[in-house]
């Protein structure tokens, strides 16, 4: 079934307002079994009309979003009339709820509003319970000039929403025959980038009947997407896994941190952290996920030197002829979070994030990522992230994430 999405407002054009309809429908549709293949944005106003002509000669359904609303530039109503070629009229059940709408808030209604009961003949009127502009649902082939079902549905959030679950998505799963949604199996990988994935699956995966997949690269990650038959899913899963298992995060969308908090649970085994480039990133991730309490126990934010000396134990003399950004002082911290916090294991980071700082020998990027353990050597490597301070601050503590968990599984 071929749906197309509409979403109408100059504030989505003009960069104000992210379009997350778009998104959110992409979202929803998917769980039904259904794709978006084509979304179209214009500015209010009649640019719609070119829009929606194009839409309906070649869609089976068209969802529309935006202006419905009583102002001028407020059109969908309208050229939707005039390019499916059927008369609007005001809907009795939509004025009265109209009506109601103002009286219950003690408000006149405005004459303006008025346009807001006006419907295409033989329509389904949508009802809004969270505002005054009914939706609108034209099925396919009530005029003869379109066999694309189309559904006029409100801009705001809090109205669209409601209604596209009470009253589109029936209505498209009804229409599509779709009775199962496909599955779909998300592998979260980290410490390899998308091209090995590239070069080492994809001919395999590639021949798997009725599979389809994609990568999605973040900052320090990278997500193997399989959709098809369970059977294929597994096969798939089986080939990916194969090749990279030691580098899998989840194969159920959890997060990096979710997985070592996982892990650190199941070992009731705790973690302490000393920061100093990432700010307390690493802590916030993790106190992100619920049952953090559980093995997180110390959070060392130590930007300055003085922090790394009294907090942690680093050496003066090191950080003098070392610098902050070295291995030694990596390991000093990660010893000296262990040893203050008592912790099974503690992680450090220190690095240069930029713009300024950087020097030959320690270029902008450049971070030091330290571990250390209860009965086991204190060790410590190096990552180049040259990016802005953000991704840099991100992909410092993927990597220090990272650390920790191939540490508990004795990667
Ligand atoms: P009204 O004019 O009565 O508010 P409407 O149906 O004409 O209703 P819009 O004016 O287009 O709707 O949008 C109302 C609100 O919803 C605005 O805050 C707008 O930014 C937001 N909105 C509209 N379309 C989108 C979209 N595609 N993504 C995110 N937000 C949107
Ligand atoms: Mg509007």
């Amino acid at each position: 079934m071929r749906i197309e999405i509409l979403n109408t407002g100059t504030e989505l054009l003009l960069g104000n307002t992210v379009n997350t309809h778009a998104a959110w429908f992409g979202r929803e549709l998917f769980k039904l079994g259904l794709r978006i293949s084509r979304q179209t944005t214009v500015p209010d106003g009649d640019a719609i009309r070119d829009a929606m002509s194009e839409s309906v000669a070649r869609a089976d359904a068209l969802i529309v979003t935006g202006g419905l609303g009583p102002t001028s530039d407020d059109l969908t109503r309208e050229i939707t009339a005039e390019v499916l070629g059927i008369d609007l009229i005001t809907d009795e059940a939509a004025l009265r709820s109209l009506e109601n709408f103002f009286a219950l808030r003690g408000r006149p209604m405005a004459q303006a509003n008025l346009k807001q009961a006006l419907v295409p003949v033989g329509c389904d009127v949508l009802p809004n319970p969270n505002g005054t502009a009914p939706g609108v649902y034209v099925p396919p082939r009530l005029n003869g000039r379109s066999n694309c079902a189309v559904f006029l549905l409100p801009g705001p959030p809090r109205e669209l929403y409601p209604m596209a679950h009470a009253e589109v998505f029936p209505r498209l799963r009804a229409l599509s025959g779709v009775e199962n949604p496909p599955s779909v199996l998300e592998l979260k990988f980290t410490g390899i980038g998308e091209s090995d994935f590239h070069q080492g699956i994809d001919a395999e995966l590639a021949a798997i009947p009725g599979l389809e997949y994609g990568y999605c690269a973040h900052i320090g990650e990278v997500d193997l997407r399989l959709i098809g038959p369970p059977a294929a899913l597994e096969e798939g899963r089986r080939i990916a896994l194969g090749r990279f298992s030691s580098f899998l995060i989840s194969d159920d969308g959890s997060s990096l941190e979710a997985t070592v908090v996982r892990l650190l649970t199941e070992r009731t085994m705790t973690l302490a952290t000393a920061e100093s480039c990432t700010g307390g990133l690493i802590s916030h991730r993790l106190t992100n996920v619920p049952g953090a309490s559980a093995v997180f126990t110390h959070g060392f934010a130590t930007y300055a030197n003085a922090a790394k000396i009294s907090l942690l134990g680093v050496s003066p003399g090191d950080l003098e002829i070392h610098g902050a950004v070295s291995e030694v002082v990596a390991r000093q911290m990660a010893a000296g979070a262990l040893a203050a916090s008592g912790a099974d294991v503690a992680v450090s980071v220190t690095g240069i994030a930029g713009p300024d700082g950087g020097s030959d020998e320690k270029p902008v990027g450049t971070a030091w990522i330290g571990l250390a353990a209860k009965g086991a050597e204190t060790t410590a490597f190096k990552v180049f992230h040259p990016r802005n301070r953000h991704d840099f601050k991100l992909a410092v503590s993927q990597a220090a994430l990272e650390a920790v968990r191939r540490h508990v599984l004795g990667l």
